[in-house]
């Protein structure tokens, strides 16, 4: 890529990068299955490794970092807030908080916010939401569906439709069964006198990007409205503008006749909220069912020391006014769009290797086949997503697997579309490699 420097191996100081992993090593659970890849700065969708080697990131910290990497306003709205009031207890009001939930309601529809740190955090809420609702009548029961990812937490895993994540931490947290995505019928025939909720992510994550339909969506809003339970959508990844829309229910049903209309009762949020800092939340809405929704988890029934810093929420506050300033949704509305028309052709040209393309907007990727159809992957036993990961990653480009088979594109929202042609332009190489 223009402007790198020469790679590592002619350097003739030694690179730290060797040192920080014996670091990790030493002294960090290891938990995670990570790339070698030691990073140490970033600027826009750049990142640069402690070898000064440039990297394209269209991974974006896992459809986090909106704004791409060390954003000036972001860090300037950061240093400006720290110096006036970084956190104070939820004991009190303050401005940014406040300022923040309206500007989340106003995107959705009347309601109201409950600020948390994560994803797994912002849906323990909409559990505890769900079981308030249904506790006077014995009810606490909550569908989500298989493939579906939502946290790591005890109660998220056993939300959680994928064993993966589950295995291990036996007993689960009672209370949730699983139904196929995008299976109505499943849905009706699986519900008991217990249910009270069904969960779904508009557009699954995890799972493969794989979007809800429109027959799903409004079919469980009327199987939840027939039933007196409350929908429930996890749009902590798919959530925040991804989809060319603020929430991707309001992206997938657009234009349909009849959808106008349709709300989730509840909807979590976090990723890309903060850009990079730790903040999540939920919305709940006004009223449903006759009952206060949004009055629902009164004083003293749930809580955190640091939902709804003024710090979090001054970052959160930053980055929807320069969404809306640069008209940043247009923009992941027409680059997504020729995203997927690149991708097409991708698929068209190489189609011994990919399977299909998947997703939309910003949060898209490439369908492989199983590993051993794939000439250049048979060798080794790594999934297909994992070692095409690696390959681009060779190639100076970063992206994120997906299970076995997904190698996901989810970069930042300010992303320009010719740098995006540049990453099109490595994975395209790649695929000439490998085929
Ligand atoms: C990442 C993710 C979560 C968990 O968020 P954390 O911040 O890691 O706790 C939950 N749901 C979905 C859909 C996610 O993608």
């Amino acid at each position: 890529m223009k402007d790198s420097p020469a790679p590592a191996t002619l350097n003739p100081t030694p690179s730290p990068a060797a040192g920080i992993r014996d670091l990790f090593q030493n002294y960090v659970v290891p938990s995670y299955g990570r790339f070698d890849l030691v990073l140490d700065r970033g600027a826009g969708s750049h990142l640069w490794d402690v070898d000064g080697r440039r990297y394209l990131d269209l991974g974006g910290g896992i459809a986090v970092c909106s704004l791409g990497h060390a954003h000036p306003e972001l860090a300037e709205t950061l240093a400006t807030q720290a110096r006036r009031l970084l956190h104070v207890s939820n004991l009190y009001h303050h401005e940014p908080q406040g300022r923040l939930a309206e500007q989340i309601v106003t995107r959705i529809a009347p309601g109201k916010v409950f600020f948390a740190n994560s994803g797994a955090e912002s849906n323990e809420g909409l559990y505890k939401l769900a079981r308030k609702f249904g506790h006077d009548e014995g009810r606490f029961e909550i569908l989500t569906a298989t493939n579906s990812f939502h946290g790591r937490t005890l109660a998220s895993i056993a939300a959680t439709g994928q064993d993966k994540v589950k295995k291990g931490f036996e007993p689960a947290v009672s209370g949730f069964r699983h139904i196929p995505f995008n299976d109505l019928d499943a849905a009706r025939n699986a519900l008991s006198p217990a249910t009270v909720a069904i969960l779904i992510e508009g557009v699954q994550g995890e799972g493969g990007l794989t979007p809800a339909t429109v027959e799903y969506l409004l079919g469980l809003r009327r199987l939840c409205d027939e039933n007196r339970m409350l929908l429930l959508m996890d749009g902590v990844q798919c959530g925040h503008f991804r989809t060319g829309r603020f929430q991707s229910f309001q992206r997938l049903l657009e234009g349909v006749p009849g959808a106008e209309s349709f709300l989730p009762d509840a909807l979590s949020t976090a990723k890309s909220l903060g850009g990079g800092f730790p903040i999540g939340a939920f919305w709940v809405r006004q009223k449903v069912h006759g009952v206060d929704l949004a009055d629902l988890l009164g004083p003293g029934t749930h809580g955190t020391t640091f939902g709804g810093t003024p710090l979090a929420c001054a970052v959160a506050l930053k980055i929807f006014e320069i969404i809306d300033r640069d008209g940043l949704v247009d923009h992941v509305r027409s680059v997504g769009t020729w995203l997927t028309s690149e991708l097409a052709t991708l698929a068209a040209t190489y189609p011994g290797v990919i399977r299909g393309i998947r997703g939309l907007g910003f949060m898209q990727g490439l369908e492989l086949h199983p590993r051993d159809q794939i000439p250049g992957f048979a060798g080794s036993d790594r999934p297909a997503s994992l070692q095409m990961v690696h390959q681009l990653q060779e190639a100076g480009l970063l992206t994120i697997p997906s299970g076995n088979q997904v190698v996901r594109l989810l970069p930042a929202l300010n992303l320009p579309q010719d740098q995006l042609a540049e990453g099109l332009d490595s994975i395209r190489k790649v695929l000439q490699r490998i085929a």
